[in-house]
């Protein structure tokens, strides 16, 4: 992390590739804990927020100028000094944007262990932090009702896509939107009954003629808030799982009818995954991610090869250049 951004973040500045430093593997110390292959490694919107000055407050960490980013990501470990974790092991978790890295709390990640059939990366998108985040929030929040109307925004994305299929095997009418004309059309092969391009087609006609809506699954926020708002059914629950069309903008977009929430007596639930893991997260791995494995719940991925790339990555995630989950591919198994 070598600068904070104004705005966008800027490949080659905000974020710096350093291919400068080396590491023995046969003979680097351990000191106990286990050296690791780093795989995969996931790019996500919240990033952004991780690159900001340090000084101001947020739910996680500022990142540390001048030390690597880290996220989510699966990696293989090489050798080990641990007895929880053997060379091998495939273990999902936290890592430095690296391609190797010693690590020493083994009770911090997950061996993935009985590995259905899945590629690596599926374990940083739909099955993992993205796709929990659909799962345990729709679980806990949704209270959907035969007959509901959802709308779903970032549709085709990791969270997005999962819940239009979530909502869709709860029998409700799915109103998806998306940002580009192919990214409309993966939303409606996955059950959307209306997908649009929102860039197109404005938001608010769309709700006018489809809604009133009972859920809003609001991955966006700003003005596409403001229309779902206008268009909520009495009762409707909003799902506040994220708002990316301000996480680059330099002042926040006013919302400007939020007496709506009194009016339509709203249930306004804001969430953040890592505080609903302890109630769904063993059902998830058992029930759901077998599901993936076969076939029935579809996903996209978004893959960009070196770690050289990351800057690149990030800025694609907030621009909307991305379709499906983002991952860096750092190395081949
Ligand atoms: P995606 O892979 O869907 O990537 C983000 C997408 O957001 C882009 O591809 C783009 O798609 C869309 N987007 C970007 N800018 C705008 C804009 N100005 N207006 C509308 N859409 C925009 O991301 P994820 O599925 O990983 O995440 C979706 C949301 O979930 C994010 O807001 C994220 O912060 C949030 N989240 C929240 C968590 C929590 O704990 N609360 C945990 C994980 C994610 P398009 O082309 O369709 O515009």
């Amino acid at each position: 992390f070598n600068e904070v951004p104004e705005g966008f973040p800027v490949p080659g500045k905000t974020t710096i590739y350093d291919g400068s430093q080396t590491i023995d593997l046969e003979n680097v110390a351990l000191q106990g804990g286990f050296l690791v292959k780093v795989l995969v490694l996931s790019i996500d919107p919240y990033l952004r927020g991780r690159m900001r000055a340090p000084e101001k407050k947020s739910y996680n960490p500022p990142f540390t100028l001048s030390e690597p980013i880290g996220n989510y990501g699966v990696g293989v470990v090489i050798r080990s000094e641990n007895p929880a974790v053997k060379p091998g092991d495939h273990l999902y978790g936290f890592y430095p944007f690296v391609q190797y890295t010693i690590q020493q709390d083994a009770q911090a990640f997950r061996v993935l262990d009985d590995k259905p059939n899945l590629p690596w990366s599926a374990y940083i998108g739909v099955c993992g932090m993205p796709g929990e985040t659909s799962y345990y929030a729709w679980k806990e929040y949704a209270a959907p009702k035969k007959g509901d109307v959802v709308f779903v925004t970032a549709a085709s994305g990791p969270v997005g896509a999962t819940v239009v299929q979530l909502a869709k095997e709860d029998g409700l009418k799915v109103i998806a939107s998306a940002g580009s004309d192919e990214k409309v059309a993966f939303a409606s092969s996955i059950g959307a009954d209306v997908a649009f391009n929102y860039k197109t087609v404005p938001t608010r006609k769309v709700l006018e003629k489809e809604g009133p809506i009972n859920i809003y699954w609001d991955n966006v926020g700003g003005e596409i808030l403001e229309a779902a708002l206008d268009n909520a059914a009495k009762g409707a629950r909003f799902i506040e799982c994220g708002m990316i069309s301000g996480y680059n903008a330099q002042t926040p977009y006013g919302i400007k009818n939020v007496m709506q929430i009194v009016t339509q007596e709203l249930h306004i639930h804001g969430f953040i995954v890592g505080n609903l893991r302890h109630k769904y997260v063993d059902e998830f791995y058992s029930k759901f991610v077998p599901r993936v494995a076969s076939g029935e719940i579809k996903y996209k991925e978004y893959l960009v090869r070196g770690l050289e790339n990351a800057g690149e990555a990030i800025l694609d995630v907030q621009s909307g250049k991305n379709f499906g989950k983002c991952v860096i591919v750092v190395a081949d198994d």
